[in-house]
């Protein structure tokens, strides 16, 4: 008998006795649905911002450092229930829905040359300690589903080295400021003439992006950089 038979009969059984739901609608998944239902994909509000050369993350990154390529999933509407669910793999330690979002994302956006030329990639590093409260660095997740899905290895070039408690509640002006300066770079002959990817799961002012991105500009100019994220807010 197939092992692959023997896994299938097993999840099906596993689906009885503990349904997994979708993480949108909450309806029952069917065998070949991973934490999100065809029909809450279909639905995804989807950005295509990596179809423009300069988009709504190029500008709220416009700084010091230049940014190549720009990509996110879907637009993050506050209260909508897409946000909901990228805030349960944040904080309710549910790394699989990152790492299935970020599956969908990639092949989506790898025919259309995305990825071509990148040589690894760099998740917004989180402090140690806000770290071992959370369990994971959701961006680390990321970063691993990304490499899992088309081998782009991982670097480890940026450590957060101050925490000014949340960026939540905070204007863009404020988060600049509290961002500034609140990353190191490691490794600098690892990011010389290279193209690294800065992804991270929301992207809102991109104070947090933008810090990390002056910070890799700084230590090695010759890097390029372009940046990915699984959500993005509208701005007010
Ligand atoms: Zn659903």
């Amino acid at each position: 008998m197939a092992m692959r038979q023997i896994k299938e009969w097993c999840d099906d059984a596993l689906r009885v006795v503990f349904p997994l739901v979708c993480e949108v609608c909450g309806r029952s998944l069917s065998r070949g649905e991973d934490s999100i239902c065809l029909h809450c994909k279909m639905e995804m509000p989807r950005t295509r911002l990596h179809l423009e050369e300069f988009n709504t993350i190029h500008q709220r990154l416009a700084g010091r450092a230049p940014i190549d390529k720009a990509g996110g999933y879907i637009y993050y509407y506050r209260d909508s229930d897409f946000a909901r669910m990228i805030q349960r793999a944040k904080y309710n330690n549910r790394p699989n829905i990152m790492s299935q979002l970020t599956a969908c994302y990639v092949a989506e956006i790898l025919e259309d040359g995305f990825f071509e030329g990148i040589d690894f990639v760099q998740p917004v590093p989180m402090h140690w300690f806000k770290k071992i409260r959370r369990g994971y660095n959701q961006s680390e997740v990321i970063a691993r589903a990304i490499n899992k899905a088309i081998g782009i290895k991982q670097c480890n070039c940026l450590t957060k080295v101050r925490q000014r408690g949340t960026q939540t509640r905070k204007g863009r002006f404020a988060r600049w400021l509290n961002t500034r300066n609140a990353y190191r770079v490691k490794n600098i002959d690892m990011l010389r003439d290279k193209h690294v990817l800065l992804v991270d799961d929301v992207v809102t002012t991109g104070a947090t992006m933008l810090a990390c991105c002056e910070a890799i500009h700084e230590a090695s100019p010759t890097t390029r950089i372009s940046v990915l994220s699984l959500g993005v807010t509208h701005l007010q």
